[in-house]
């Protein structure tokens, strides 16, 4: 193996801390191969109820009439999240997209959505409209109201109970921390939550931002009480085969409202051709335990090599995991480019590409990405990016398989050790 890291240049020295890293880690990944093996079997089953079959992998275009491979894998989605239904479509453009219209097609002018954790992740600022946006949800007469987390991270209950009132139409609860600071939520948490809200009105429609959590646990926020679970399938769920889409699992009639808002009322789910790429999103799908894993096992790598050398980490390398994303603070700009540098020198795409930090729409400060994905953007796929601001984290995610993961973190080590950034 020596041999083979010396093509990338990796230093004897390196590869030991890393190594030594990994030896403290047998048992966590004994459970992170457990929970893949177990949703693996989730996914297997949902295929095989709904008798998937090599006719579902046709191609559909036009109006996308009678697309049963569409509809099938449709419903083997809600088997797997435990739903009514679900909608599952290359036209839904990306995560936020996806949230958009679960969000639009179930809050009408006058109705409040309530954030009972905190402000929700970035982008939605502008579909409600906290930061004023054409189209947005305050636009149409929709409110907001919020309700920040206790100051040890835990849900404010007593705030949360008077935040409700007569309008409360819909509470919408993220599951991964996403750019913030605040830890993930298991979905026993969210579970709790969700069992709070419904017991003061069992009317509001709860609906979990599930981004970068699908197969993370062996429980999706659908099976603890949740409306509506929402996602990208270029993260966890289409297992980095998918090359677009996003999907909406939830009650019939939540999903329904979001089908009518996605094509036009009237038409909802009936149309929307799939453009041949339905083999990607079953086999994906398919893939998605075992790459979510490789994720998994990824993060928890970086958190316990960067621990060990003394940066603070979240999570740390032996908490639970409820997500993919692993952020290491590493305390200076130089640190942040050289950890993002041995990312992209892992890349198969782009390899010799350097990133460095460049302006963002929606942040204050430069952003500094690495990725080199298969397909653009896809952050189920190897990656790491953060603001460049204090504290100066990058957030790390992805691998589609724990090898490459491994090498990731190694490489990114690397960087630091060759810049003198840190003392091995
Ligand atoms: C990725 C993500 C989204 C949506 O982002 P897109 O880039 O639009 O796919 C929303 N919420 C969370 C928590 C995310 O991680």
């Amino acid at each position: 193996m020596q041999d083979m890291y010396s093509v990338f240049g990796i230093d004897s020295r390196v590869r030991a801390v890393c190594e030594d890293a990994l030896s403290d880690l047998r048992e966590t990944f004994k459970t992170i191969d457990e929970t893949a093996e177990y949703n693996q079997c989730k996914v297997l089953s949902a295929m095989q109820k709904n008798r998937v079959a090599a006719t579902h992998f046709a191609a559909s275009s036009g109006y996308g009439y009678d697309d049963f491979g569409r509809d099938t894998l449709e419903r083997v989605y809600a088997d797997c999240f435990h739903t009514e239904a679900a909608l599952v479509r290359p036209q839904i453009t990306c995560g936020t997209h996806a949230l958009a219209v679960a969000l639009s097609a179930n809050l009408l002018p006058g109705d409040e959505v309530l954030c009972p954790a905190g402000k929700p992740y970035d982008t939605l600022e502008e579909v409600i409209g906290i930061r004023p946006s054409p189209c947005s949800l305050a636009e149409y007469g929709v409110t907001y109201r919020q309700v920040d987390l206790l100051p040890d991270g835990g849900f404010d209950y007593d705030a949360i109970r008077k935040a409700i009132n007569k309008n409360t139409k819909l509470a919408e609860i993220q599951r991964s921390k996403g750019y913030d600071t605040r830890p993930s939520f298991s979905v026993a948490e969210i579970g709790e939550l969700i069992a709070f809200i419904k017991g003061i009105n069992p009317d509001i429609i709860c609906m979990v931002d599930n981004c970068y959590g699908e197969f993370t646990e062996k429980m999706e926020p659908s099976e603890v009480g949740a409306d509506m679970i929402v996602g990208s399938l270029i993260k966890n769920p289409g297992g980095g085969l998918a090359p677009s889409g996003g999907y909406i699992a939830g009650t019939k009639q939540c999903v329904e409202r979001c089908a009518y808002r996605l094509s036009a009322p009237g038409l909802g789910q009936e149309v929307g051709a799939n453009f041949g790429i339905m083999t990607a999103l079953y086999q994906g799908f398919f893939l998605s335990p075992t790459v979510t894993a490789a994720a998994v096992k990824g993060a928890v790598f970086a958190a316990r090599v960067y621990e060990k050398l003394g940066f603070a980490v979240i999570p740390r390398s032996d908490e639970p995991r409820h997500d993919i994303i692993q952020s290491v603070v590493l305390g200076s700009e130089e640190r942040m480019l050289a950890f993002c540098h041995g990312i992209q020198a892992a890349a198969p795409v782009d390899s010799f590409a350097t990133p460095i930090g460049a302006p963002m729409p929606g942040y204050d400060s430069p952003v500094v990405m690495a990725a080199g994905a298969f397909v653009q953007g896809s952050s189920i796929e190897l990656s790491a990016d953060g603001p460049i601001r204090e504290p100066y984290a990058v957030y790390y995610q992805g691998g589609l398989t724990w090898p490459h993961a491994k090498l990731g973190v190694i490489l990114s080590l690397q960087k630091l050790f060759e810049k003198g950034l840190v003392n091995l």
